[in-house]
């Protein structure tokens, strides 16, 4: 297809919107649904409006830029990623797989190729996870994986707002229907966070599927304690206790390596003041693995090690699963095409599955859904240092607007 696709138009505006929340190092700190997200929202809203994209914003406040189809009944092809960042993000994760399609629309536009079904742009509301929690809740709650309330409830690790509070104060409490549900297709073409592309000298990923994963929050119980004046076996020592289940559970999952994934992404402890053994200790704890009955048995055998540990220190220990996903199969239908467009690129490409998740998980329960990725140098990312080579950029581009229009074009 000889779509008139600019490359250096894609970096051009991956370098804008990293200009807002710019970090020291070349980093990113656009928090989701923050005055900074709501800008980078704005500038996509305006570049949209260029490229003819009409704007729809669902309650949760997901934005869907619309392309006419001919056959305007026909459900849409939606392409999409997210916008926002972790505090310490980087300039790719996300605004690659937004800007990308943009491209791919504002390409459409300016040849005045009408493709037969519709394609919509989407940016998911809150994909990271790093201010509320869990991760990717606006595409769970468009996907009806979470209740909108579960959604509007979510609340801010780091302030009082909760996420309906936050849309409501930025603008992007919306009204409208997306009518996303109904949908043909999701692409996404995201960064791939990891080290194997790059390290194995391949342009793309075709992305079959996801690592089935489960996140819990594990309280400790014990004791506050003198430190100086409680002898050692008389302590209930909930950080140490808490310490020992952590690295237990790494070693749980070494045990299956190199397959899996065991990380303790926050450590809380109270009452965490000199001179006191703390009482209380809270982990957020994540395994994924590729395969749903291995992340099963994992945390089986970490349940069996806290209680084991817990009773030897004389703590109570008590687990609760907030964010779980089985291993997320992808459209094999719609991998080939990205296959096929990719060979006739002259791309290099090798199937691969995400270790991280995804807003196309979500979209996947609901309808055909694949991912493309493209290699980051280092698999370095969640990082200021994060970055791409434009000719990475280039390669994902064109193999992903060949899939996302064949698609919209596909007989049905
Ligand atoms: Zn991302």
């Amino acid at each position: 297809m000889n779509l008139p696709l600019s490359p250096d138009r894609l970096w051009d505006n991956l370098m804008a919107l990293a200009r807002i929340g710019a970090t020291p190092g070349g980093g990113n700190n656009r928090p989701a649904l923050s005055a900074l997200d709501s800008q980078a929202r704005h500038q996509l809203v305006a570049w949209g409006r260029e490229a003819g994209l009409t704007l729809k914003v669902d309650r949760f406040g997901n934005m869907a830029l619309r392309r006419e189809g001919r056959d305007p009944t026909r459900p849409p092809v939606l392409v999409g990623s997210h916008l926002d960042t972790q505090p310490t993000g980087g300039k790719f994760d996300g605004p690659y797989g937004v800007l990308a399609g943009l491209e791919i629309l504002r390409a459409l536009h300016e040849a005045g190729t009408v493709t037969e079904a519709p394609i919509v742009l989407v940016n998911w509301t809150s994909e990271e996870g790093c201010r509320f929690s869990p991760s990717m809740i606006g595409a769970a709650a468009a996907m009806g994986v979470i209740t909108p309330e579960q959604a509007l409830n979510a609340p801010a690790l780091d302030d009082a707002e909760r996420l309906g509070d936050a849309l409501t104060q930025q603008g992007w409490a919306g009204t409208d229907d997306l009518g996303l549900l109904g949908a043909a297709a999701y692409f996404e073409a995201h960064i791939e966070q990891g080290p194997i592309l790059e390290a194995e000298g391949f342009d793309i990923g075709v992305v079959t599927g996801g690592f089935a994963t489960e996140r819990a929050l594990v309280t400790v119980i014990g004791k506050d304690g003198h430190a100086g004046s409680t002898p050692m076996p008389m302590r209930q020592d909930a950080l140490l206790a808490a310490a020992e289940m952590a690295v237990a559970a790494e070693r749980i999952l070494l045990a299956r390596a190199p397959e899996g994934r065991f990380t303790v992404c926050r450590f809380l402890v109270t009452p965490g003041a000199d001179g006191v053994v703390s009482g209380e200790a809270r982990m957020a704890m994540d395994f994924r693995h590729p395969e749903t009955a291995v992340l099963e048995a994992l945390w089986a055998e970490a349940d069996a090690a806290f209680a084991e540990i817990a009773l030897r220190r004389r703590v109570q220990v008590a687990r609760e699963a907030y964010w779980r996903f089985p291993r997320v199969a992808f459209n094999p239908a719609l991998a080939e095409r990205l296959r096929v467009a990719a060979r006739r690129h002259g791309v290099s490409q090798r199937d691969i599955l995400s270790g991280a998740g995804h807003d196309a998980y979500h979209a996947a329960a609901r309808m055909p859904a694949v991912m493309l990725f493209i290699p980051c140098h280092g698999g370095v990312s969640h990082h200021p240092s994060e970055s791409i080579s434009r000719e990475w950029a280039e390669q994902g581009l064109r193999v992903l607007a060949d899939a996302v229009v064949e698609t919209a074009n596909a007989k049905v």
